[in-house]
């Protein structure tokens, strides 16, 4: 395969099926699906909502080839818009709390953003806060909100959801994805409902996260939990949401590595874990899809395949 441009290679990813071969939780005649995202150029799943944001804000003219993008980001949003950025020559800066992971922090530098160091206490509402008050500061400068921006959820909607349907048709008994922004599960679940009005959506979260209701404390799986409900869930059907602790959620991570060669973070482990609880209580024949948003070698600085606690 030929491109002219590492942004081409972004989306067309595989779909990996997982059977009671090897999951026994999985029902003889199941299928659990996972969507492979990690294999994006930049190891996320938000690689594609970086290519949608540079190419709707250039249509737009909200982008020209003078303006500062900047963002409030845990890492991989930031890694996606920078890619996307680099084809026009586009400066990043990103606003990221303290507590995410060196690497990304290190990959965002790689592609020529700038980093802004907000408080971990401070959580992603600081980071948010932070990149509003910088982008006052810079005269031509877009700020693409990804927390409100219904770009993010239409990045998924019309490019990762199409996949899925043309690879299973339209018989996805049930969705089950992790919840940050809300951008990818309520993009493919609107796609998916547009074609199954029956279909099962499970909403994936940390403990500690607080779309269960529960209270919000500090949690080792990165990637998805929310402080605040995210405004892209409004209206969608919910079945339910499964919150996973971290140690359920590292332990299926580094089976994941160890036991099936897939070298995924920990929000993978976190999503199969709930996938498998999902195909268990299903009738045989169901088929379960979920997505691994990105890949674990972002992590080993926290000992993500390694650490004794989980
Ligand atoms: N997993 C990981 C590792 C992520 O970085 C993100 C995005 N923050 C997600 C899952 C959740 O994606 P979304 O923001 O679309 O809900």
């Amino acid at each position: 395969m030929i491109i002219d441009s590492i942004q081409a290679a972004v989306g067309h990813t595989p779909l990996l099926r997982f059977t009671h071969r090897e999951f026994a939780e999985i029902p003889k005649g199941s299928s659990v699906y996972a969507k492979l995202e990690y294999l994006n150029p930049g190891g996320s799943i938000k690689d594609r909502l970086g290519v949608y944001l540079i190419e709707v804000g250039l249509a737009s003219g909200k982008i020209t080839r003078e303006t500062t993008i900047i963002e409030s980001t845990a890492g991989n949003t930031g890694i996606g818009i920078a890619i996307a950025a680099l084809a026009f020559g586009l400066r990043t800066i990103f606003v990221v709390p303290e507590k995410f992971s060196l690497e990304k922090q290190a990959l965002m530098r790689a592609l020529g953003a700038e980093i802004v160091h907000t408080p971990t206490e401070e959580g992603i509402i600081g980071a948010i806060a932070k990149a509003e008050k910088l982008q006052e500061e810079f005269a031509d400068s877009y700020l693409p909100s990804q927390f409100e921006n219904p770009a993010n959820p239409q990045a998924y909607y019309q490019s990762l959801a199409p996949e899925l349907v043309a690879d299973l048709g339209e018989s996805i008994t049930s969705f089950v994805a992790g919840v940050g922004s809300g951008g990818t599960f309520s993009g493919v679940a609107r796609y998916l409902l547009e074609r199954n009005t029956a279909i099962r959506l499970i909403g994936v979260e940390p403990e500690g996260s607080i779309l269960n209701g529960g209270a919000s404390h500090s949690h080792e799986i990165e990637g998805i939990g929310v402080e605040f409900m995210p405004t892209f869930l409004e209206g969608l059907p919910i079945t339910g949401y499964a919150a996973i602790t971290d140690s359920d959620g590292f332990a299926m991570t580094r089976k994941l590595a160890r036991e099936h060669g897939l070298l995924v973070g920990s929000s993978s482990g976190a999503v199969m874990v709930a996938a498998l609880a999902e195909a268990a209580q299903l009738p045989a024949g169901s088929q379960v899809v979920t997505i691994f948003p990105d890949a674990g070698d972002r992590y080993l600085s926290k000992n993500i395949y390694s650490r004794e606690d989980y």
